[in-house]
């Protein structure tokens, strides 16, 4: 794939992306812009003006009425300007007020005839394209939108990486997957690569523990939202940040040295994706240990005992047969299903006698 360089993405990093989810009157997208420009840690400002929804009736973004708000802010503060584009007739409207960039989102990267819809509308321009991830942990269609547009022509490309859809609850919104970026830099190794830590947090106390995580990866920048007024946000008011507090948490970043070719094998890389799956695996047995107590109230209610042996020799035989075709040991899972089993049965030991004792109080009354 032939790149050429985005903006000054190789020469300065982080490159810094910051604005509003949403454009959402004149008077917001002015003062977010003068504020961020005036602290000097953007290098492009962002707003939506069309929102993507999930549901109906929810804001859907001013439309073109914020471009005129957009042109207001590069000629006011000498801020670039990014806007998401979804279809064709987007592109168009973008195009006519002068953004300097356009970036796709997840909902859209998602589908290959919108995108090639954008493709089409972009053939024979020359402009800026950033494209998110898609919203289910697919790099291959990540990768197909970067080609969709590099064969009409754009060259000048950036991928955003936004985390991904989980059907399982997590302390995300979007849960990272680290592992998927890491490979789109192996794929695309000139391919800038910009964190939206926004977006994977969905809550502002752990955005600048990802952004640094980010930055600990070697990503080359940031796209992060900010609003005068967050609370009041007409759009993702949970995760949005003021320009002061956007300012702090850009000066706590920690820099690392640039990407060089034993990045991708470094121990650094491997110890985020081996925090990740730790989080992973406490939260599946937070879930687990939910579980054993509902059982634990339906055995009570039905006079069952706990303790079920043939349930949990079945339990154990099928760990380890599916622990030896993942190259786990047999001790090892044996090791680690007793503790969990074990744990289960002191949830709903816990339960029967909490019950027990209740039972014991109403019946002294
Ligand atoms: C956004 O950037 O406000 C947005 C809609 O993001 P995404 O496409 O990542 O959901
Ligand atoms: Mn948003």
């Amino acid at each position: 794939m032939e790149l050429k360089p985005f903006l000054e993405v190789q020469k300065k990093r982080p490159f810094l992306i910051a604005g509003p989810c949403s454009a959402e009157t004149e008077g917001q997208v002015m003062s977010i812009a003068r504020d961020l420009a005036a602290q000097g840690n953007v290098d492009l400002f962002r707003s939506g003006i069309w929102k993507p929804r999930t549901r109906p009736g929810m804001f859907e973004g001013v439309g073109s009425e914020g471009l005129r708000w957009l042109k207001r802010v590069k000629e006011e503060t000498g801020l670039r300007t990014t806007v998401e584009v979804a279809n064709a007739h987007h592109v168009y409207e973008a195009l006519k007020f002068g953004v300097d960039v356009l970036w796709i989102g997840a909902r859209t990267t998602v589908n290959p005839f919108s995108v090639q819809e954008i493709a089409d509308a972009l053939r024979g321009v020359d402009i800026p394209v950033m494209i998110k991830n898609p919203i289910n942990p697919d790099l291959e269609l990540w990768l197909g939108a970067f080609e969709r547009l590099n064969k009409v022509g754009i060259t000048r490309l950036a991928a955003i990486h936004r985390g991904f859809s989980s059907a399982a609850k997590t302390q995300y919104r979007n849960v990272p997957h680290w592992e998927i970026a890491i490979e789109l830099m192996r794929r695309l190794p000139n391919l800038p690569i910009i964190g939206d830590n926004s977006h994977i947090c969905g809550n502002r106390h752990m955005l600048e523990e990802v952004a640094q995580e980010m930055m600990d990866l070697n990503f080359d920048g940031l796209i992060t939202e900010v609003h005068c007024n967050p609370d009041e946000a007409w759009s993702d008011a949970k995760q949005q940040i003021t320009p002061d507090r956007y300012q702090e948490l850009i000066g706590n970043l920690v820099l690392r040295a640039e990407k060089d070719a034993g990045f991708l094998n470094s121990i650094e890389a491997l110890r985020v994706q081996i925090d990740q799956i730790d989080n992973e695996l406490l939260n599946l047995l937070g879930k687990r240990m939910g579980f054993a107590s509902e059982i634990g109230e339906y055995k009570k209610r039905n006079n069952i005992a706990i303790l079920q042996t043939g349930r949990w020799n079945e339990i154990l035989n099928s760990a380890v047969q599916k622990g030896r075709q993942r190259g786990l040991s047999d001790e090892f899972v044996i090791q680690l299903l007793t503790a969990i089993h074990q744990e289960s049965i002191r949830r709903q030991t816990l339960v029967m006698n909490e019950h027990e004792a209740t039972e014991a109080a109403m019946a002294a009354k």
